[in-house]
Formats: structure tokens, sequence, C-alpha cells
């Protein structure tokens, strides 16, 4: 209606479309195609033979048997539509602007850590043995992965039904790095109607046979006015606690062995219902002054242990390695339960993948609950007796023992 008004008003002739439908096919050849694929409604895999593009023709998915298509029709129960990252990039690197940015990057910063770019192990991709060794900052594009999940209505009585995939390129300077030109939407995993996917891993085997296909690639560079090799990698995971638990194959935040860093187990407090972590302590310097305070400290003793321990990189693959060939949920509960791992996840796919090092929790939920608990604490909402009374519980079931801690 819009453009038909528009139209008539605008000297005669011209070229502006009449409608909404004539509009998309005027810019219809400069949209990066989608690709579809079709999935299994339980999140086994997706129906694509991924060596030769050719697509499966099975019928039913091989893993759980659950029919690929509705029984009245040839159209697939569940579809991930991907949105091509290559292309876009390959714009972004034409883009006379965007490369200007790039190359200027360096003079916005002073020496000072302001940004991941400042940091030592964005630097030491640059170095030997590094992603990026021998290769020029404005030519690599370290990406980011953001993942969570999502309630498209609010007022439903649902889970998160949907997934969002949406990577971002880093080393782009901040105010332009958070647009949506650089940060391109992927794909969105579909749930069904009241659940969110049960199981991410299929999408995320595609993102990373991409992303192992665009390593390494050519693109017209608009600065140099000339086809440069790129390098592209993930490197980057940006989530919530839970998120990395289904992306990672990590305990989720209610675990005792609920931190994906190191050894550290919490302990279960019976009057919060949840799993406190209080070995805070054991982060201190060794000699510490701090260390000696015993009532500054939860545990409210002197605490005189040292920080816990990480897995190594091939102690990590190793568990991964023993869950996937365990023979049954239980024993695989068990074992996650003392390690906090899960078995191989997608990315390990990738050569240069570290997880320890490239997770990158997402705090705004921290943030957002201190300053609910601030606001609760000045406007009085909070209900301080009871705070009260569940430290004091907690306290005696922890330090004097008055009732045994339960283990989940
Ligand atoms: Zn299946
Ligand atoms: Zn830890």
């Amino acid at each position: 209606m819009c453009l038909k008004n528009q139209k008539t008003v605008l000297p005669t002739p011209n070229c502006l479309p009449e409608s909404y439908k004539d509009a998309y096919h005027l810019i219809k050849p400069m949209i990066v195609e989608t690709r579809r694929y079709d999935a299994c409604v339980n999140d086994c895999l997706l129906f694509c033979k991924r060596s030769d593009n050719v697509y499966s023709l099975d019928r039913a998915c091989m893993k759980c048997g659950e029919t690929r298509y509705k029984a009245e029709s040839l159209s697939a129960r569940k579809t991930f539509t991907y949105m091509p990252m290559g292309p876009r990039l390959s714009r972004i690197f034409g883009s006379d602007n965007i490369c200007k940015i790039l190359y200027s990057r360096q003079d916005l910063y002073y020496g000072k850590l302001t940004d991941i770019v400042d940091g030592k192990i964005y630097k030491s991709w640059y170095e030997d043995g590094g992603v990026f060794q021998n290769m020029e900052e404005s030519c690599t594009v370290p990406l980011a992965l953001f993942c969570n999940g999502l309630y498209p209505h609010k007022n439903m009585a649902t889970q998160k039904s949907m997934w969002l995939l949406i990577l971002t390129w880093f080393n782009l300077p901040v105010n332009i790095r958070n647009i949506s030109g650089p940060m391109m939407l992927v794909g969105i995993v579909p749930g069904t109607k009241t659940e969110e996917p049960k199981n991410l891993d299929p999408y995320l085997d595609l993102i990373v046979v991409i992303f192992l296909e665009l390593t390494d690639c050519t693109m017209f560079y608009a600065y140099r006015g000339a086809p440069t090799s790129v390098r592209i990698a993930l490197l980057r995971y940006m989530c919530d606690i839970p998120a990395f638990s289904k992306i990672l194959h990590v305990s989720s935040q209610a675990a005792l062995r609920g931190c994906p860093y190191c050894k550290e187990v919490g302990f279960y407090c019976k009057s919060l219902h949840k799993v406190v972590h209080i070995n805070n302590g054991a982060f201190l310097p060794e000699n510490h002054p701090l260390r000696g305070e015993k009532n500054k400290f939860t545990i409210k003793r002197e605490d005189r242990t040292s920080k816990p321990e990480s897995y190594t990189k091939e102690e990590e693959l190793e568990i991964r390695n023993s869950y996937d060939e365990l023979p049954n949920k239980n024993r695989k509960s068990l074992l996650q339960k003392k390690t906090e791992l899960k078995g191989k996840y997608s990315f390990i796919g990738l050569p240069y993948h570290n997880r320890q090092e490239e997770m990158q929790p997402n705090g705004m939920f921290t943030i957002a609950d201190e300053i609910g608990n601030l606001f609760g604490l000045i406007t009085g909402k909070m209900m301080g007796k009871r705070y009260k009374t569940e430290k004091k519980s907690f306290i005696d079931l922890r330090i004097h023992g008055t009732a045994v801690p339960v283990t989940v």
C-alpha cells in the first residue's frame, strides 16, 4: 500500500516496485541463498551426506527409527535452515568500508587491556604454532559463537522452544562488531511445540563441517583490489552455563562437579535446594593474608588447600572417549558425576580447538541477579529473615555436622 502511494507520488514513469512482491523480486538476485536440511524429529541427525553434498534418501532416522516425512505428504517433519556464512563474509571483505575499518583497527587502542584483542590468548593465535601463524591480522576472521534458547511466545507456558546459533566477528571494533552485518545468524534450531531441541549436536556438526571447508579460502579483498587468502576460525564460545553444557558436553551448574574449568567439587545445600561452591579460599595465592581469616569464608576455618587442578586436553579426551564407549546410561551418568565431562562433542573436530581457553561465560544473568538483589535490599522486598535462617542452617550442616550432606 505504502509503496503504491509512493509510486504515484513520484514523477512517472519510475522504477519503484509497486508491491512487496515486486520489491522482493527486485532484490532476490542479491539475497544469499539459504540451505535447508531435513532433520530427525528427535534431533538425532540431519538427513544429508556431507562428503559429496548428495542428499540422503533415507525415509526414517537411522538412530531412532522415526519417519522423516509427514504421513500424508513428502514434506519433512522437521527442517533446519542454514544461512551460509561464506558468501556473507566474502561480501564484507568485498566492501570498501569494512576493509578500511579492518586496517584502521590498530590505531584505536593504546596498549591498554580494553578488549579481547588486547589479551594474551588473542595474541597467541598470531604467534608460532597459533591458528593464524604468519597471517596478516586483517586477513583473518576469528569468529565467536553465541548460542542460547529463546521463547518466541513470552506468555505461553512453554520452555525455550528454539535455539539460535549466531556468529560474530570479534576482531572488528566493538561498535561495528555488534551490529547485524558482522553478526551473523547462521541458523535457528527448531524445537518441538512445547520443548527445546533434545540434542544440538547434528546441527553443530554441520557448522563444524562448514568451518573446516572455509578454514582457508580466497576472497576478493576490496582494500587491495585483489583476491586474497583469508583464514576463518571459530575461536570463542559465548554462552551461559546451561548452553555450555549442551554444546560442549560439560556438566551444568546444578552438578556437584559443575565447574567446566577445574576439578572443584561443590556441596549440596539442603535448605537452598541447590549446589553451592564454597572453596573460594583455595583460589587465593598460597600465603595470602586473607587465607588466615576464618570468619571471612563460609567454611569458617583456615583454608590451606591449593587451587583445584584442571584437566589437560589429553586427559579430557580420554575421559570423553571412555564415556562414549560405556554400554549404558547408568554407567555414563556415574562417570559424568565423577568427572563433570560427557562424551565427545562437535567442536572437538576443529584442529585448533581448545575448550578451556575458548569458553567465555556470559555473565549477564549474574549481573542481573546482583542488581536484583541490591534493589531488593534497598526497596525492602528481599526476605531478609529467610536468607539469614538459610545461611545459619547451612553453616550448621557444613561446619558443625548436625546433618549429613546429601549428594545428588
Ligand atoms: Zn532420530
Ligand atoms: Zn573451577
